[in-house]
C-alpha cells in the first residue's frame, strides 16, 4: 500500500496538476517525500534590521526600515528604470527597478513606513538595491524572528510564480499534513548516544528553523541519517559476502619465502611489508578477500602484487593481473617476467592486439594450468578466457575499471570466487573511499622506498620559455630524459592536437640533434609501443606526449616532467603526471607551464602542486575544489547523489555514522531485533524508491 509520502505532489493543497508537472520537470520532485526532502540551500536572517548608515556593498542581504522620499522614472528606452530614494533617520540609498516599473510605481506611496529587503550594491558613490522585496511595516513584521529558507528554483519556474517563497509555502502546508506520518528511522539508542534530534523536529527545523542552533541540530541529524544508511548497506553487503562466499585458503608460502631469500631486488619498505601481511592474513581467513590497496605513485604496488601472486602460486593457483592500458600491461608483463623467470614461473600476456593464433594457444595453456600469471588489459575478462584455477585477481589503477568489471573477474571460477586485490594510485580521501569502496577493506602504502629525493616542482610562465629550454638542455647533457606533456581533454579535439604538434616542432627546432619521441592517442598501438620502448631504452631523450602516458609508465632515467598549459589539468591528473618522474636516484623536476592569467581555482591547483608531493593532501584539496562528483572515476556513482551531506566537508559525521552502523550490525547482523525495527522499515522504503546505494555494488 502506498504510504503518505508516496502521494503525488499534485494532490497537495495549492499545487495542482500544472504546477506539479513543473516541479517534476524542473526539480525532479514527484512525491510528498521528494518535496519534504527538498531542503533549502541557504537561509536568510530576517532577525536583524540595518540602519542606512550601516550599509555597504559587501553585505549579502539586508533588511532596512524607512520611507520613500521620492519616486521617479530615470533614463530612456531600454535603459529606463524606476528609482526610489529610500531613507531612515541616518541616511538614504536608492531602490531600483528595471522591470515592471509602471506596475510597481502604482503600488508604492511616499511617506509610508516600509520594510525593504535586498542586496546592496555600489554604483559610483551611490548605494542601491535592485529589485528589492518591499512591504508595508506592520506591528507584527518585526516580531517574526526566524531564518527564512531559500529554495533553488529555475527561471522557468519563476516565470510561473513558483519562486523560493512559493516552495516555502508548499513545505509549510505539507509539514502540517505530514505531522502524523513522519516516522522515526533511527533506534532510540542511537538518538541518545549520538545526541541526535528526532526526525520530526529535524524535518520541521530544516525548513523553518527557529534559530541557528535548531538549524545546526537538524542538519547534523539529517546528515547522520543519510550517511548512516549508506554505510549500513555497504557494511551489510560486506558481511553477507564474507559469510556467503568461502575463500580459497592459501596456507603455503614456499614461493614467497624462496623469492624473499634469493631474488628480492631491494629491501621492502615497512609499508609494503605491512600490506603484504594484511593480505596474507586475508588469504588464510577462509573468506574471500576484497581489498583495496592505496599507494601514492611510485610507492611500489607492483612488488606487493607480485608477492601476493607468489602466495597464490605456492598453493597451486593461478593469478591474473589486469591493467588499464596496453602500454601498462606490456610494462607489467616485462617487469613481472623479470622477477618470475628465475623462479620458474610462467607469465603470459593478453591484450586487444594479441593475435588470434596466439590467443588459441594461450587459452589452452591457461585452461591446463601451464601458465601461472596472466597479465593483460580488460581483454582478460572476456568470456573465452578460462583459467584452470584462478586464485587471485589483481586490478591495477582501479579508477579506470568499473565495479561491473570487478564483478566479472570474480566469476572466472565456478565454485569459489578468487581473491580480489584492487590497486589505485589515485589517493582517495578517506571520506570518499568509505563511501565508494565501503564494501572493500582498505590497505594503505604510506611510505616511498628509501633514497628517493622529493620531486622539485616549479611554476613557470610561458614568457620564460627560453629559460626552460636552457634548463632542459642542461639536464639532457647530464644524461637525463624529459617528458613534455600537452593537455588533451577530448580525443577528438583538433585544437589540442595542433598544440601538441606545434610544440613538437618548436622542440625539434630547439634541439635539432636530439632524437624525439612522440606519443598520442591517435597513433596505432604498435607505433605507441615502439615510441615508448625507444624512450624507455634511452634512445630518445625527449618524449612529447599527451596524457596517454599518465598512468603507471616507468622510466627511471626520466627526471624532468614539463606540463604545458598546466592550468587545464585537474589536480589529481597533475599529480599522476608528476609521478612519472622521481623514480630513479637523480633529483627530479616537475615544471608547470602556464600563461600569466589564471583563475583563482587554477592558481590554487598550481600552488598546491608546488607546495606538496603528498598525494593524499592533494586529493583532499581536489575534493574541496571540485566536489566529489567530479573526481576521477566517481562520475557515475550513485553513491554520491547525496541530499544533504557533503563528502568534502562532513568527514566527521561520516566517521560517526559508520561507527554507528558497525555497532548496529555487530549487535544484530540480520537487523531482526525489535529495537532495530525503525531501521528495517526505512530500508524497505528506500528499496521501493530510488536506491542510490544499490548502484554501488
Ligand atoms: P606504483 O606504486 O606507482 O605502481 P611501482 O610498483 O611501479 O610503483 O614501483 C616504482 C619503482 O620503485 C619501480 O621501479 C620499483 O621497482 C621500485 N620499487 C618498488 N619497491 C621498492 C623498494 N622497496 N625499494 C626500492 N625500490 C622499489
Ligand atoms: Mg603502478
Amino acid at each position: 500500500m502506498p504510504g503518505f509520502f508516496d502521494k503525488s505532489i499534485e494532490f497537495l493543497k495549492g499545487v495542482g496538476p500544472q504546477r506539479a508537472a513543473l516541479l517534476c520537470k524542473e526539480l525532479g520532485l514527484f512525491t510528498y517525500g521528494d518535496l519534504v526532502q527538498y531542503y533549502p540551500y541557504r537561509y536568510e536572517d530576517r532577525t536583524k534590521f540595518y540602519k542606512v548608515n550601516e550599509l555597504h556593498e559587501h553585505l549579502s542581504y539586508v533588511q532596512v526600515i524607512g520611507e520613500i522620499k521620492s519616486l521617479q522614472h530615470v533614463g530612456v528606452g531600454r535603459k529606463q528604470r524606476l528609482v526610489a530614494s529610500f531613507a531612515d533617520d541616518t541616511g538614504q540609498f536608492d531602490l531600483v527597478w528595471f522591470q515592471g516599473a509602471n506596475w510597481i510605481k502604482k503600488k508604492l506611496s511616499i511617506g509610508v513606513p516600509y520594510i525593504v529587503f535586498g542586496k546592496p550594491a555600489r554604483y559610483g558613490k551611490n548605494l542601491s538595491v535592485a529589485h528589492p522585496e518591499i512591504e508595508i511595516l506592520t506591528p507584527n513584521a518585526t516580531k517574526g524572528s526566524h531564518l527564512q529558507p531559500m529554495y533553488n528554483t529555475s527561471e522557468v519556474m519563476k516565470k510561473k510564480f513558483i519562486d523560493s517563497k512559493a516552495i516555502g509555502k508548499f513545505q509549510k502546508i505539507l509539514l502540517v499534513e505530514a505531522m502524523h506520518h513522519i516516522q522515526e528511522t533511527l533506534p532510540e539508542k542511537l538518538l541518545q548516544s549520538y545526541h541526535l534530534t528526532d526526525k520530526k523536529t529535524a524535518l520541521v527545523s530544516i525548513h523553518f528553523p527557529k534559530d541557528q542552533d535548531h538549524l545546526q541540530k537538524a542538519r547534523y541529524r539529517l546528515k547522520f541519517e543519510e550517511l548512516f544508511f549508506i554505510q549500513l548497506q555497504l557494511l551489510k553487503l560486506k558481511v553477507t559476502r564474507t559469510e556467503k562466499y568461502r575463500g580459497i585458503i592459501f596456507s603455503n608460502s614456499d614461493k614467497l619465502n624462496d623469492f624473499y631469500s634469493k631474488h628480492l631486488p631491494f629491501e621492502l619498505t615497512n609499508a609494503q611489508k605491512r600490506v603484504v601481511k594484511e593480505i596474507y592474513t586475508d588469504f588464510r581467513s577462509g573468506h574471500q578477500m576484497n581489498r583495496l590497496v592505496q599507494g601514492d605513485v611510485g610507492s611500489g604496488k607492483t612488488m606487493v602484487a607480485f608477492l601476493c601472486m607468489l602466495i597464490a602460486i605456492s598453493n597451486g593457483k593461478q593469478a591474473a593481473f589486469m591493467a588499464p592500458t596496453e602500454i601498462l600491461a606490456e610494462q607489467h608483463f616485462e617487469g613481472l617476467q623479470e622477477y618470475a623467470k628465475p623462479m620458474g614461473i610462467r607469465v603470459a600476456r593478453l591484450t586487444g592486439s594479441s593475435k588470434q593464433s596466439e590467443r588459441k594457444l594461450l587459452h589452452e595453456a591457461l585452461a591446463s594450468g601451464v601458465i601461472h600469471i596472466l597479465v593483460g588489459t580488460h581483454a582478460l575478462i572476456e568470456e573465452k578466457v578460462r583459467f584452470q584455477n584462478l586464485g587471485l585477481a589483481v586490478i591495477d589503477e582501479q579508477h579506470r575499471f568499473g565495479v561491473a568489471q570487478r564483478a566479472k573477474l570474480w566469476q572466472k571460477n565456478k565454485e569459489t570466487y578468487p581473491h580480489v586485490l584492487v590497486m589505485t594510485a589515485t589517493p582517495i580521501p578517506r571520506t570518499l573511499a568509505m563511501t565508494l569502496y565501503g564494501d572493500l577493506d582498505i590497505s594503505i602504502i604510506d611510505e616511498l622506498p628509501a633514497g628517493r629525493k622529493p620531486i622539485v616542482t616549479k611554476h613557470m610562465l610561458d614568457s620564460k620559455r627560453i629559460a626552460l629550454f636552457a634548463f632542459l638542455e642542461k639536464e639532457i647533457e647530464k644524461g637525463r630524459q624529459i617528458y613534455i606533456v600537452y593537455p588533451l581533454i577530448e580525443e577528438s579535439s583538433t585544437m589540442d592536437y595542433k598544440d601538441l604538434m606545434d610544440g613538437y616542432e618548436s622542440i625539434s627546432r630547439r634541439f635539432p640533434n636530439q632524437p624525439l619521441s612522440i606519443l598520442h592517442g591517435r597513433m596505432k598501438s604498435e607505433d605507441k609501443d615502439f615510441e615508448m620502448k625507444r624512450f624507455a631504452k634511452g634512445e630518445t631523450k625527449i618524449m612529447v606526449a599527451t596524457t596517454v602516458i599518465e598512468v603507471g609508465v616507468n622510466v627511471p632515467n626520466a627526471s624532468v616532467m614539463v606540463i604545458e598549459n598546466a592550468e587545464r589539468f585537474g589536480l589529481s591528473q597533475l599529480h599522476q603526471l608528476r609521478g612519472r618522474v622521481g623514480r630513479g636516484a637523480e633529483q627530479s623536476y616537475c615544471i608547470l607551464m602556464t600563461g600569466d592569467k589564471l583563475t583563482t581555482e587554477a592558481r590554487t591547483r598550481i600552488s598546491t602542486m608546488v607546495a606538496t608531493n603528498d598525494g593524499f593532501k592533494i586529493a583532499e584539496t581536489d575534493l574541496k575544489l571540485r566536489g566529489p562528483g567530479d573526481l576521477m572515476g566517481t562520475q557515475q556513482s550513485g553513491a554520491l547523489d547525496l541530499l544533504i551531506s557533503d563528502l568534502s566537508a562532513d568527514g566527521e559525521v561520516l566517521q560517526l555514522a559508520r561507527q554507528a552502523a558497525n555497532q548496529v550490525l555487530t549487535d544484530d547482523p540480520e537487523l531482526q531485533k525489535p529495537s532495530n525495527g525503525h531501521i528495517r522499515k526505512h530500508i524497505d522504503s528506500l528499496k521501493k524508491t530510488a536506491v542510490n546505494w544499490g548502484r554501488i555494488s
